[in-house]
């Protein structure tokens, strides 16, 4: 496809939003392999795979709390001054999110509210396999801390030499985390899903990871375990107009792009020139990053649109409903109210996509491949189950009484009608 596509017509937006294909051919079938294997032979299947993905097989899949301490002793100054800046910013904004519990009375003498209960135990996959990711730790077991889960258990691959990466463990360490396993892939996920003799089995699976484990997420849900999403490749789709800084939107779309070939890079903007101004600032940005191959393949995938008119430009964007989405505009804010859908917005040119990665407080662990939608990223909420209660007195259930038995019987549900019935002879003569 040709990736300059110049005012596209509704009817093309279709093919537009679509997302790159992942190869799976087999993928579904191994990877339940893997998980029926975990299933029977528990730990020393996931000590094997281990030795089949990483060349070596752990003695424990535990991580021993002397381990976790040691690790800060690699960790440089400057990386625990920004990881705990990180930390701090991420807690203070998910903090606010914590549902206070609000009394309702709907009629006189009938009271409803909902209370936030944690979901007991969780469990956290920080990829490993070809970047170790601490910020991913961060950015899942601060909302799991805040919302109050007694067991949070984290898995993560072991890197060659059969340790888990220093940062990942620096971070356990600072908040506190003491059940880190060295476990990766899908064997991981079935672990959690079903448990092992040392890895507990959980209520619901948090974590990106690559098709592997996304697969094995897609099977132990539909076997009943809860999991927050299945997070696919990252996309960043970027608006700009004639306000925004060509080099900020060309490192913006690189950065995007060095996740992975899988990766999804999309700019609209409101004329060619400012398309030509940012490819020649790729062009100029792109031989000197490390992950220059990475980019170059995910670039493939990449979609440079004009469309003239602002509204029908954000009406694509809403369509397509990016993980990321930046709007590289002076009037950003403005420009904001047209959002319908998207996983994490990022408004102007000083705000790069990079910022709600690691550090501006938001959550990275985001809807993917249009999901945002219907969907949102990982918050407080996707730690707890939200339960009503309700409290009805002699008054409340004259005042709604009469209402239940008439709708139920006109449900046939007789009994239903009979459990208000009951309650109305005898509340009338006495105390409750
Ligand atoms: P990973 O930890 O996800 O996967 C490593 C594991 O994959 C290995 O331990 C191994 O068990 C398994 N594996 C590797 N080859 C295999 C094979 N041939 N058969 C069966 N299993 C195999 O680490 P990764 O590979 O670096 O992938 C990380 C992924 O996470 C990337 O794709 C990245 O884009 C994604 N990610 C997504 C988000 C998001 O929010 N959408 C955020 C961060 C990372």
């Amino acid at each position: 496809m040709n990736t300059l596509i110049i005012n596209p017509s509704p009817s093309q937006w279709a093919d537009l939003i679509k997302r790159p294909v992942i190869n799976a051919e087999n993928l579904e079938e191994t990877v339940a392999g893997i998980i029926n294997t975990v299933k029977q032979n528990g730990d020393e299947a996931v000590k094997n795979y281990s030795l089949q993905f990483h060349g070596f097989a752990p003695d424990n899949l535990w991580v021993s709390k002397d381990e976790i301490k040691d690790a800060s002793k690699s960790i440089n100054k400057d990386l625990k001054k920004a990881i705990h800046l990180a930390k701090d910013n991420i807690e203070k904004f998910h903090q606010h999110q914590i549902e206070k519990v609000k009394k309702i009375t709907t009629v006189s003498g009938v009271t409803c509210w909902r209370k936030s209960i944690p979901i007991e135990n969780v469990g956290l996959y920080i990829p490993g396999g070809s970047a170790p990711l601490f910020s991913t730790l961060l950015m899942l077991s601060i909302p799991a801390k805040i919302a109050g889960c007694k067991n949070i258990i984290v898995t993560t691959p072991a890197q060659n030499d059969g340790n888990v990466n220093d940062a990942i463990l620096y971070v356990a360490n600072i908040l506190g985390l003491d059940k880190i396993y060295k476990g990766g892939g899908a064997q991981a996920i079935a672990a959690l899903a079903y448990g092992t003799l040392t890895i507990k089995k959980v209520d619901k699976i948090f974590g990106p990871g690559n098709q592997y484990v996304t697969c094995a997420k897609k099977l132990v849900s539909a076997d009943g375990i809860a999991i927050d999403m299945l997070a696919g490749p990252s996309e960043l789709a970027v608006y700009a107009d004639d306000t925004c800084v060509p080099e900020f939107v060309a490192a913006d779309l690189l950065s995007q792009a060095e996740h992975g070939p899988d990766s999804q890079v999309i700019l609209v903007t409101t004329n060619k020139k400012i398309i030509e101004n940012i490819i020649d600032k790729i062009h100029q940005q792109l031989p000197s990053l490390s992950r220059k191959d990475i980019i170059e393949q995910s670039f493939l995938n990449r979609r440079f649109i004009v469309i003239e008119k602002e509204e029908e430009a954000f009406n694509f964007l809403n369509d397509y409903a990016p993980e990321h989405l930046i709007i590289a505009s002076k009037k950003a804010e403005q420009l904001a109210d047209y959002v319908k859908n998207a996983g994490s917005v990022f408004l102007g040119n000083l705000s790069p996509e990079s910022a709600g990665d690691y550090a501006s407080g938001t959550n990275h662990s985001l809807p993917t491949n249009g999901t945002a939608r219907v969907q949102a990223g990982v918050s407080v909420d996707s730690f707890v189950k939200k339960i009503t209660f309700q409290k009805i007195n002699k008054k409340g259930i004259k005042n709604i009484g009469n209402a239940i038995e008439k709708m139920a019987e006109a449900e046939g549900l007789e009994a239903h009608k009979n459990a208000v019935s009951i309650r109305l002879k005898k509340s009338v003569n006495e105390k409750f």
